[in-house]
């Protein structure tokens, strides 16, 4: 795979360069368990392309964004949550966004306050 990162720890995960917890694997996508699970499903899907978040994103990135959200779903089918979970995607600092490759959290498995925090 291209457009790998080394200096980016996602891409590392990707690359099995740094051990992680895989869930999924496919062309375009990757997922694995977050380190600090926030709930008791707390899984990171991250499109194995590099780029750093939202704010980053081409329009050719459009596919991929909307692959790691399926793989979300299907995730959430399979641990039984698809009635309350919640995608989340950490835009910036200010939102809370640490690592600076595009990825989606799938949270899940206990109730969900609204607004978040
Ligand atoms: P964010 O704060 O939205 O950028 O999310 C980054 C997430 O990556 C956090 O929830 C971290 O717990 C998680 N994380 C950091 N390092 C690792 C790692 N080595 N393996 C799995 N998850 C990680
Ligand atoms: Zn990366």
């Amino acid at each position: 795979m291209t457009d790998l990162n080394s200096d980016c720890l996602f891409c590392r995960i990707i690359s099995g360069k740094i051990p992680a917890k895989k869930v999924y694997e496919d062309e375009h996508v990757f997922a694995f368990e977050d380190i600090k699970p926030k709930a008791p499903t707390h899984v990171l899907i991250v499109p194995k392309k590099h780029f750093a978040g939202l704010n980053e994103a081409q329009a050719e990135d459009a596919d991929v964004i909307g692959r790691c959200h399926l793989v979300a779903a299907e995730i959430a089918r399979q641990r039984n949550v698809e009635q309350g979970y919640r995608t989340v995607v950490n835009v910036g600092p200010g939102a809370g966004q640490t690592v600076f490759h595009l990825h989606v959290h799938l949270l899940g498995g206990r109730g969900l306050n609204w607004p978040p925090g």
